[in-house]
């Protein structure tokens, strides 16, 4: 289907893009990789009256480093971040970015869309929930600087104000004795994941000092699996505490029953990935390099 008639505007600032929001009213939205907004459009599940394009604006994508932080301008594609050589010092982005989608998905889609949509089954979010993540919003009054667990409110809803914009996200390289894993099952590539585990753990040998996990597609937001990570912290890593964490972590899930499998399936499943996922990053904060990809059903 086509989208309805709509109103195009191209945006040579972030800041003209707020500006345009607030000046076109409840009825505008951005568009950046289209990879949402566009299916969506085409279902007229949205039917924005003006689209603010944010493609041609400069500088907005980009990966760098400063002072043990990577910051992620908010047009920066998961096709860039899976590439990325400095991304790749946080191995769960990579993990994240590459399991996105297929190809032609992940060229397009943003980081700063991934996280404006909050959409329940979205990777991001969880990825990013185990790591000191921090979202900069751009608006009328100025920027400021979110929390990225106060940033996704609900599913489908942010801490953005009409007229703000993501306009980077910035995350905390780990401690040195870090490691992380995130996993996801899936039914084919260009879908969102059934369930998913994403876990990050500082280490000292076999010891847990800190632990962070959190689940997807298993609740309205991600969801971080406290009780799993309590399991972990302080412990050494045993089958004992390996089977604590995944147990917590299957009770902390609040899955649906829907086409991807019922809600007992995606908690016994969400177990299981936590499980893995721990396995892998202990492995990796020793400083093993172990790739991960998906799981596919
Ligand atoms: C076939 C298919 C499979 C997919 N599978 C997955 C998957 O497995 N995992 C996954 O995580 N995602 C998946 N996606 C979604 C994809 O990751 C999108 O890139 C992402 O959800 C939205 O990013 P975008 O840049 O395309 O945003 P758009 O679609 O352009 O915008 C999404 C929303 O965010 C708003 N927005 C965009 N940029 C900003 C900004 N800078 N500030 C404020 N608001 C903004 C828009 O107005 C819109 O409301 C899939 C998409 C498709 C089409």
């Amino acid at each position: 289907m086509y989208p309805r008639s709509f109103h195009y505007h191209r945006a040579s600032s972030l800041k003209e893009a707020g500006t345009m929001l607030s000046q076109l009213g409840d009825d505008a939205k951005l568009l950046a990789g289209g990879q949402s907004l566009i299916p969506l459009m085409k279902l007229r599940f949205a039917n924005p009256t003006h689209l603010v394009d944010l493609n041609f604006v400069a500088g907005t994508s980009f990966i760098k480093e400063s002072h043990g932080t990577l910051h992620f301008g908010s047009l920066t594609r998961h096709a860039e971040i899976e590439n990325s050589v400095i991304a790749a010092k946080i191995p769960i982005l990579h993990d994240c970015a590459a399991g996105i989608a297929d190809v032609q998905v992940r060229n397009r889609g943003t980081l700063g869309g991934s996280l404006a949509e909050a959409d329940p089954s979205g990777d991001w979010a969880v990825v990013l929930s185990t790591l000191a993540t921090q979202v900069r919003c751009l608006g009328k009054k100025g920027e400021r600087t979110v929390d990225l667990k106060d940033f996704i409110q609900d599913a489908y809803t942010t801490a953005l104000t009409h007229d703000e914009l993501v306009s980077e996200v910035a995350v905390q390289i780990p401690a040195k004795g870090s490691g992380g894993a995130y996993l996801a099952f899936k039914r084919a590539a260009p879908v969102y994941p059934t369930a998913s585990a994403a876990v990050q753990l500082t280490m000292d040998g076999n010891f847990c000092k800190e632990a962070a996990i959190a689940l997807g597609c298993v609740g309205l937001t991600a969801i971080k699996a406290k009780d799993a990570e309590a399991a972990l912290r302080g412990q050494a890593i045993s089958e004992k505490t390996l089977s604590a964490a995944a147990e917590a972590a299957s009770a902390a899930a609040d899955p649906q029953d829907d086409m991807r499998g019922s809600a007992d399936y995606k908690r016994t499943l969400v177990g299981a990935l936590v499980r893995r996922a721990i396995e892998i990053a202990v492995r990796r904060a020793r400083g093993e390099k172990v790739e991960v990809s998906h799981l596919y059903a």
